[in-house]
């Protein structure tokens, strides 16, 4: 069978008109509406940065082991590179479609404003279910992929990344192709690569990093000693993991989590790393005993009495029904999108404070921008240095959306976006402005 690549190109909006269907687009649009009318932005801008900048739709033709194709569609939406290089994962699930990653790479232009990185946003993936793929399969997959993408991604013009059932094998497989395809090494052309080819040595641990440190910074705003601090986490996946154990190390109690199948609570705090352990040795959570665990739900995971609850798993988690039972004091958002519009606007109302996601969790996008500068200036980063940089640039990031906070009377979210919007629209129109 013969096989040409190509790929087809829409500028504005998906191939079915409007990018819909989606709860996180939904919730995106809303909030970055508020953000717009607070500060009377250009309609222009809005109009832009309500759609986005282009997005890419492929065909993938793959080979199987059985001798047959199967041809699968994937997507890049590229949101918008005002202030940098467009930067975002590409994920590999059943459920990827134009809404899903243009609500993902809208998230990413914020994220990285609110951060102050100079990245853009975008964000990908392709419509499949990795786990009926052998690993041979899926290589050919992520190769085709890759030779599809290549006109429109780069080292300099757009950076992927790990998401959802993608991770170093993955990126590692785009650079190898990407470099054969273009005759040179480009390490830099994806982030969360293994450390051999290129990684950071803290991305892994990046985004629960952030979570800790922002939300050490958040107790301490609430006049909260954080080895007083009591927190509950729903997820034990990376972004749970990494911020129980950078918040255990801190002095907090972390008195319960939960996984998709079920839960750990002790009301003078668990021990994290030995649960891990338990975790890493290839064992479930559910087998895990010591004195004084017992175990709970989901359900009342997110209604325990704590100073922190840590949604770290899934969308729209927190809801007006969980919102009305809450007893957390405050909410930190390390999973994107787990709070309903209306239990957001339920809690601005109780004035219970919520740090949003695209502050709380871009302790990940942070890492990957030290990769990439290591990459393309082509020094090295230790461990060290990068969870000092890393430290600092959210403690800015925490502390600028803070004080705005403060200042307007707006809540967290509210702060968060108007930052960013500010940033991104500010760099449009200088751009706008130069082309002239
Ligand atoms: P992961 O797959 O490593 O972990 C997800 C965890 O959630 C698992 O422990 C899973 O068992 C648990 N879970 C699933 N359904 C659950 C349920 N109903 N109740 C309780 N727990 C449940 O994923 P991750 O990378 O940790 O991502 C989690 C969230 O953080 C996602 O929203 C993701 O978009 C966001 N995020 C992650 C990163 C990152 O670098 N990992 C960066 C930014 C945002």
């Amino acid at each position: 069978m013969a096989i040409s690549a190509s790929h087809t190109i829409s500028t504005g909006n998906s191939k079915n008109g409007q990018p819909s269907g989606s709860t996180l687009l939904a919730t995106t649009r809303q909030q970055f509406s508020r953000a717009a009318a607070n500060l009377n932005t250009d309609p222009a801008v809005v109009e832009a940065l309500q759609s986005f900048d282009r997005e890419i739709v492929v065909m993938i033709p793959v080979r199987m082991d059985s001798g047959e194709w199967r041809h699968f569609w994937g997507y890049r939406v590229q949101h918008n590179n005002a202030r940098g290089p467009y930067k975002g994962g590409l994920r590999f699930s059943p459920h990827v479609d134009s809404a899903e990653v243009s609500a993902l790479a809208a998230l990413m232009t914020y994220k990285c404003a609110v951060l102050d990185i100079p990245f853009g946003g975008g964000k990908g993936g392709v419509n499949v279910d990795p786990r009926q793929l052998s690993e041979g399969e899926l290589c050919r997959l992520v190769k085709e992929f890759t030779r599809r993408l290549l006109p429109n991604i780069g080292e300099h013009f757009d950076i992927p990344a790990p998401d959802m059932n993608t991770g170093e094998r993955e990126m590692a497989w785009i650079v190898e192709e990407a470099s054969k395809q273009l005759n040179r090494p480009v390490p830099g052309i994806v982030t969360g690569k293994p450390l051999m080819h290129g990684g950071n040595p803290a991305r892994k641990e990046a985004t629960g990093r952030g979570v800790g440190v922002l939300t050490i910074e958040l107790l301490k705003r609430m006049g909260i000693d954080p080895a007083d601090a009591t927190i509950a986490i729903q997820g034990f996946g990376n972004a749970g993991v990494y911020s129980a154990l950078y918040l255990a190390e801190q002095g907090c109690s972390i008195v319960g989590i939960t996984n998709s199948t079920c839960g750990l609570f002790k009301a003078d705090g668990l021990d994290i790393t030995s649960i891990d352990a338990h975790v890493q040795s290839g064992q479930r959570i559910d087998t895990y005993d010591a004195p004084g665990v017992t175990r709970i739900n989901n359900d009342q995971l997110l209604r325990l009495d704590v100073d922190v609850l840590i949604p770290a798993a899934l969308e729209n988690q927190i809801t007006t029904k969980v919102v009305a039972d809450l007893k957390a004091k405050a909410i930190v958002e390390a999973a994107n999108g787990p709070t309903t519009l209306e239990a957001q606007d339920e809690l601005a109302r109780l004035g219970i404070p919520v740090v949003p996601d695209i502050l709380a969790n871009a302790g990940g996008v942070c890492g990957s921008y030290f990769e990439w500068l290591a990459n393309t200036s082509d020094v090295t980063w230790t461990l060290e240095t990068t969870r000092a940089e890393l430290d600092k640039v959210i403690y800015n990031a925490f502390q600028c959306v803070w004080e705005r906070s403060q200042e307007t009377g707006r809540d967290l979210r509210a702060a968060a976006y108007e930052i960013a919007l500010q940033r991104v629209a500010k760099a449009m129109e200088e751009k706008w402005h130069a082309a002239d």
